[in-house]
């Protein structure tokens, strides 16, 4: 089954991307796997998929320590500074930098662990009380921040929009997270400004992220199938 929606996801990301003149090449898939299984995530590694997301460290170390050293992990939950040394370990990706506090702690961690530690920043695009991230008129301060710190490497922002049944309806949030990335881009404040990372869409709106510039999406029902009620946060069931 993993195999089958993998397989069929790919083709979707790949037809989406080509539609809108873009090569599907650009486009990471990200597993998430929060409450998914070693068994699972090991189909999907044999299936061919490299790259997973975790939102719980806890959850996170017990599985990782399964798999080879060639998959890669993205952190993509709410991170607390006094986790940061288990973060900076596990993964080789943070997309949720939301706070300057948070930055320097997985900075001290990187250096200790002679660790170049790629970090997203988080934009709360849609300005949500109940979510995680910087409101999108912060962002520019707490990247310039950021810049003084010496062993992170800022790729990219990434957000999560209000939750829609209807996709279109994240059309403007997606497509507020890629202009500010260009006018962030253009003070050369990201690590590679010709190539900023932006991560945005999940099972219901990956194609309408895809068509507004997503370079990573994240994807866990879509692939693994709906999730048991934890590992669920605030993101409802499809
Ligand atoms: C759970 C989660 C996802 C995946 O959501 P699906 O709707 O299952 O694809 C993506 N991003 C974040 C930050 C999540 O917490």
């Amino acid at each position: 089954m993993i195999y089958d929606n993998l397989t069929q996801l790919l083709d979707t990301i790949a037809q989406t991307a080509i539609n809108c003149g873009r090569d599907p090449q650009e486009i990471t898939l990200v597993a998430v796997s929060k409450g998914v299984g070693a068994d699972q995530i090991r189909q999907a590694i044999d299936s061919g998929q490299t790259i997973f997301g975790e939102n719980y460290l806890q959850e996170a170390a017990e599985k990782i320590l399964h798999f080879p050293q060639k998959i890669s992990w993205h952190f993509i939950g709410h991170l607390q500074t006094n986790k940061a040394r288990l973060a900076a370990e596990l993964f080789d990706i943070v997309e949720t930098v939301d706070r300057l506090k948070v930055a320097q702690a997985l900075d001290k961690q990187a250096k200790s662990l002679k660790k170049k530690l790629s970090i997203l920043v988080q934009v709360n695009t849609g300005k949500e009380k109940q979510k995680s991230g910087v409101f999108p008129e912060e962002a520019e301060q707490l990247i310039r921040q950021i810049a003084q710190t010496t062993d992170l490497r800022l790729t990219g922002l990434m957000t999560i929009p209000p939750y829609f049944a209807d996709p279109e309806n994240s059309r403007p949030y997606f497509k507020a997270l890629k202009t500010l990335a260009e006018r962030l881009a253009e003070q050369s404040l990201f690590a590679d400004n010709n190539q900023v990372a932006l991560s945005m869409g999940m099972s219901g709106d990956y194609q309408v992220a895809i068509e507004e510039g997503a370079t990573i999406i994240r994807v866990g029902t879509a692939l693994f199938g709906a999730r048991t009620a934890r590992g669920d946060g605030p993101i409802p069931l499809s």
